[in-house]
């Protein structure tokens, strides 16, 4: 029987991940049974909102268990198939295992790689893109003149929303971790102006110069002080998209920052937080808009891609200290 190795949940983080939060081990690979596909992991994504799974409480997806393999998006090759629908060679997109192989009931979607390099199946043409479309898009309803802030900007779903209000004709104002990632922001995808929240002495003063007609729209990966700061500059009639908190996500007590309520009130603004999947029924007709600005180069990206399967543990806790620029993703073999 042919091995492989798989990745646990060891244990449940206090505070900020680590590496003995996982447990690689060494396991056979299953015999299939009918209908079942055996598929060869290439990319493993990894996603801030595992950190949520980690631990333990209901969210709107059930946690991890302890001892039982880590899940997420995979792109891989089928390399056996008692399932008719899949034959060998093909490219799926599953939510499966971190495994070197995972066996499927068929729950995958095929992928076409004429369409674009199999890792952006992950990425902008993936769950990250779909983020930036509906949340920018259905919540932030922009409209051309506006000004949109989006903090989180150099990530995954941050340099879509970038581009995408671009597209729209809005004044776009990114908040990232670095000068290089600001700089890629500006030169590389039309940025009109970027903030570093790690060296800004004010970011408040900075929102307040960047984005002299206020804020229109608030697409917030981040959460914090940073969005303290943002909300001070909201329009009246400002609509914020509330999409990720990482800066929240390991914290271990709940933090209290200034009341914005009274803010909303009198900017009679709309604050509103999604989930992806709620945007399920409508993806289709988003990957094919994303799909046509990409061919059309109106929407450009970029991935940071680890190497080896050992290192998905790592790669996974670079997300906390903004390791990655744009997509954060494994790569664990490639196609046959
Ligand atoms: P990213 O590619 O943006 O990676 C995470 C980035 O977050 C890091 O590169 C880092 O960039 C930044 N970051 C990490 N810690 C902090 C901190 N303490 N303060 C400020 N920034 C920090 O990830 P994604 O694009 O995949 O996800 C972005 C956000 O969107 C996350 O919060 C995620 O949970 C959320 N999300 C929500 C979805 C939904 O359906 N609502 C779906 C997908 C994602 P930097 O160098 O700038 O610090």
């Amino acid at each position: 029987m042919a091995k492989q190795r798989e990745i646990k949940l060891a244990s449940r983080p206090q505070g900020m991940p680590s590496q003995d939060n996982f447990l690689f081990e060494t396991v056979e690979i299953p015999a299939l049974q009918a209908d079942e596909v055996l598929v060869k992991s290439l990319y493993i994504s990894v996603d801030p909102y595992m950190r949520g799974r980690m631990n333990e409480g209901k969210s709107y997806v059930p946690p991890y268990a302890l001892g039982e393999v880590i899940t997420g998006g995979v792109v891989g090759q089928v390399v056996e198939s008692k399932n008719d629908r899949f034959q060998t060679g093909d490219f799926v997109l599953g939510e499966l295992g971190w495994r070197e192989f995972n066996v499927s009931k068929g729950r995958l979607t095929k992928l076409n790689p004429q369409l674009a390099p199999l890792s952006a199946f992950l990425g902008v043409l993936g769950m990250p893109g779909l983020t930036a479309y509906f949340g920018l898009l259905d919540i932030g309803q922009p409209k051309e003149g506006e000004t949109v802030v989006v903090s989180g900007a150099a990530g995954a779903v941050g340099m879509i929303v970038g581009q995408i209000a671009k597209l729209k004709g809005c004044r776009v104002v990114g908040i990232a971790g670095s000068d290089e990632k600001n700089q890629y922001l500006v030169s590389e995808l039309g940025f009109d102006a970027t903030i570093n929240y790690k060296t800004s002495p004010s970011i408040r003063k900075e929102l307040a110069e960047l984005c002299p007609q206020g804020v229109d729209i608030y697409f917030d990966n981040v959460g914090g002080d940073i969005t303290d700061a943002v909300f001070l500059q909201l329009n009246d009639f400002a609509r914020v998209a509330l999409c990720g908190q990482i800066a929240l996500y390991n914290t271990e007590k709940v933090e209290v920052g200034p009341r914005i309520l009274p803010i909303l009130l009198v900017r009679r603004a709309l604050l509103k937080g999604f989930i992806v999947s709620d945007y399920q029924p409508q993806y289709s007709v988003a990957m094919q808009e994303l799909g046509k600005w990409l061919q059309a180069g109106q929407l450009k990206y970029r991935e940071t891609i680890v190497e080896g399967f050992e290192n998905i543990p790592e790669a996974f806790l670079g997300l906390f200290r903004g390791e990655n620029v744009g997509k954060q993703l494994v790569k664990v073999a490639d196609p046959f």
